[in-house]
């Protein structure tokens, strides 16, 4: 048998990047033999095994064929006879069909080394279109690359467009996709993720709330890029700026939903836009059944992310009542992570990038003061049950009176 390394290994290793986890490939071998060479198989009918040492992945070269509809429908052939050719050729990207043995001999028949010279992103043959997966990973790739200044090439973003509207992206399982969604957001590029799939037709599909925003405009004076769409882009671009974890930047994506259900004629105004948009933040959660977390937060800062703009007008109880939401006395980091995608909203602004967010300390300063209220003088009074939440509640509107006054001189 003979084994090559496959795919990212090869491709990063290229690129001069840092190479992660390794996949081979096993040319020449049957089940039996990997078995009694001590590899444990994945599952009980796919030709992949663990190593028994390294727990890298080794996959036996097989062929692939399309049988029906989304990922189930996939047969694929594996046996000695397959070579590293018809093995390659079932990949993706001519980036990722690439091996290498053991004396890094490269084997590139689709050319991906010219690719990532010419820094493009190009499918490997049609078969590429079997797969819907393909779509969301070649985005989440010119996402990862667009730094290196990769782009997809014109004829496999016309496959992924023909793809979008064959209705095959629908097939896709929720965990499948989310998982290249995730991946995609924890880039340092990941707008460009979305607008990949903007651009072939995707977004429209995948996220049809994201997509509506694109032509919805919003107030010059506080917007001065217009498009919601663009700012959209723009204020998850600044989560990965500022290193946010996921789910900010989720939250990020999608704290204007509510923006695509203004009616025409309220153009460019949005009235209660936080409050019409919680229903499609639901909506878009649940098609991807995204971690509790990350759905959390996107329906808070869904719902509150204006009143973190206007945190410093606030009247005390308005303030309190946000606290009171968010339960910062139990979840500080939640409430941490809601005036970072603010001050993420606030920052993806044409030209405004870099003005500083007097919210943000504001806004943990009251948290702090609403924690610091001490329930024991209020037990020391006789204070219990509803009586005591009441109370506290009291006390918590006095020092933030205090505390905005003080803020205010
Ligand atoms: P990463 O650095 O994100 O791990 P990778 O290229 O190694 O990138 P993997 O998901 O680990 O990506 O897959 C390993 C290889 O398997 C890819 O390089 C590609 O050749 C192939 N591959 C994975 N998923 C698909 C798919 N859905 N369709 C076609 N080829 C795929
Ligand atoms: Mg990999």
């Amino acid at each position: 048998m003979q084994i090559y390394k496959v795919g990212g290994a090869v491709r990063d290793r290229l690129l001069g990047k840092p190479v992660t986890d390794i996949d081979w490939v096993v040319v020449g071998a049957t089940t039996e033999e990997m078995l009694a060479k001590g590899f444990r198989p994945v599952g009980a009918d796919f030709p992949v095994f663990l190593h028994p040492k390294s727990g890298e992945e080794y996959a036996l070269a097989r062929t692939e064929r399309k049988s029906g509809r989304g990922y189930g429908g996939f047969t694929f052939h594996a046996s000695p006879e397959v070579t590293l050719e018809e093995d390659l050729i079932r990949r993706d990207l001519t980036i990722n069909a690439m091996a290498e043995d053991d004396q890094q001999n490269l084997t590139d028949p689709y050319h991906g080394q010219r690719d990532l010279e010419e820094r493009i992103l190009r499918h490997v043959s049609p078969a590429f279109a079997e797969d819907p997966l393909r779509v969301l990973r070649v985005a989440r790739f010119a996402a990862r690359y667009a730094e290196l200044g990769f782009k997809v090439a014109p004829e496999t973003l016309e496959l992924m467009r023909q793809l979008s509207e064959s209705g095959e992206l629908e097939a896709l399982t929720a965990e499948r996709s989310w998982k290249e969604i995730f991946r995609a957001l924890m880039e340092d590029q990941p707008q460009v993720f979305i607008q990949v799939l903007r651009d072939c037709g995707a977004l429209k599909v995948l996220m049809p709330e994201v997509d509506a925003l694109f032509g919805v405009p919003q107030p010059e004076a506080h917007h001065p890029e217009i498009d919601s769409g663009i700012h959209t882009l723009s204020v998850l671009e600044q989560s990965a700026l500022h290193k946010q974890p996921l789910t900010v930047r989720w939250a990020c994506l999608l704290h204007d939903l509510g923006k695509g259900l203004t009616p025409e004629e309220e153009w460019p105004r949005h009235i209660a836009h936080e409050h019409k948009g919680l229903k499609l933040i639901k909506a878009v959660n649940e098609r991807f059944k995204a971690p509790k977390d990350c759905q959390e937060l996107a329906l808070l800062v869904g719902q509150y992310h204006t009143h973190g703009h206007r945190a410093l007008e606030l009247k005390a109880s308005t303030l309190l009542e946000l606290l009171q939401s968010f339960d910062v006395y139990r979840r500080p980091q939640r409430f941490e992570e809601f005036i970072v995608a603010c001050e993420m909203d606030a920052r993806g602004r044409k030209g405004l990038e870099q003005r500083s967010y007097p919210q943000a300390d504001y806004l943990r300063g009251a948290a702090n003061v609403a924690r610091g209220v001490a329930v024991q003088p209020l037990l020391e009074k006789g204070f219990k049950g509803p009586e005591l939440g009441e109370a506290l509640k009291r006390e918590r509107l006095k020092a933030l009176k205090v505390y905005k006054e003080s803020a205010a001189s």
